[in-house]
């Protein structure tokens, strides 16, 4: 089902996003050398809290995972690309860290990550691969104006992906959303020009480029949920929730303070 949202139901969008940002850029500057997973799944479930939100996390159970969640953010480091379960992990200086974070505040439902380096090392390859899914994702927003088909965003960020030399995965990509976290269409990170459904005002995108450095081929964790790199090389993810206006994106998932 796509679902387009009134006025009203996108000004609620609106302050889902800025929550999921404003706590993704909270536990980002938490998130130093010697900070554990679990530590930062603890601090992310006491905001959402807070703020009267609910996790679209928790009672998680699709198809293809070990169902359900049971967490409240995605962290994934280095290898851990999607789906990362919080899990008895110290960070490191100079681990890339993946967070992914999305909750329903008054029936809206917003989504966004982050990938970036923890502590001062800064690991050239790996920050050069975040650069690209960011770059990727602001191609992607670019492309999605009223009338422009799923495939425009589709072909933008695979062709930011590709021309930064990494090799493409089409299991997992976007998605719409709305009342719920993931609804059609579907956005795949690769795709034809002019192809698929139109944007129209009010439909909500989560646009989500991610890669890993050296394959296109993921394993799944024992946990049954985290998602790997099948070589055990590095990866990252960029994920913003957007609304087609008349104008064009709106990136709802900015943070409404400015964070170091
Ligand atoms: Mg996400
Ligand atoms: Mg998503």
């Amino acid at each position: 089902m796509i679902e387009i949202l009134n006025s009203a139901e996108v000004a609620r969008a609106r302050e889902a996003g800025a929550l999921v940002a404003d706590i993704l850029q909270a536990l980002k500057s938490r998130s130093t050398a010697g900070t554990n997973l679990l530590d930062i799944n603890r601090w992310a479930k006491a905001m959402i809290v807070e703020a009267g939100a609910v996790s679209c996390y928790v009672d998680y159970a699709p198809s293809f995972g070990r169902g359900p969640f049971g967490h409240y953010i995605c962290t994934g480091v280095n290898d851990a690309v999607l789906h990362g379960l919080p899990h008895d992990y110290t960070l490191a200086d100079g681990d890339l860290l993946t967070l992914d974070l999305a909750v329903l505040l008054d029936g809206v439902a917003a989504d966004s990550a982050i990938s970036f380096i923890v502590g001062d090392s800064k690991p050239s390859e790996s920050i050069a691969m975040i650069n690209a899914t960011e770059r990727a994702l602001n191609a992607g927003i670019a492309a999605a104006c009223p009338g422009a088909r799923i495939g425009d965003i589709s072909h933008a960020i695979g062709t930011v992906l590709s021309e930064a030399g990494y090799p493409v995965n089409t299991q997992f990509g976007g998605h719409g959303i709305g009342s719920t976290m993931h609804q059609d269409p579907h956005v795949p990170n690769t795709g034809r020009p002019g192809r698929g459904y139109t944007l129209r005002p009010g439909l909500l995108l989560a646009l989500e480029p991610w890669v890993m450095a050296d394959t296109a081929e993921l394993i799944t964790d024992p946990d049954g949920w985290t998602l790997r790199s099948a070589t055990g090389c590095r990866t990252a993810h960029s994920e913003h929730t957007i609304a087609i206006t008349s104008d064009g994106a709106e990136i709802l998932t900015l943070p409404r303070q400015p964070h170091p």
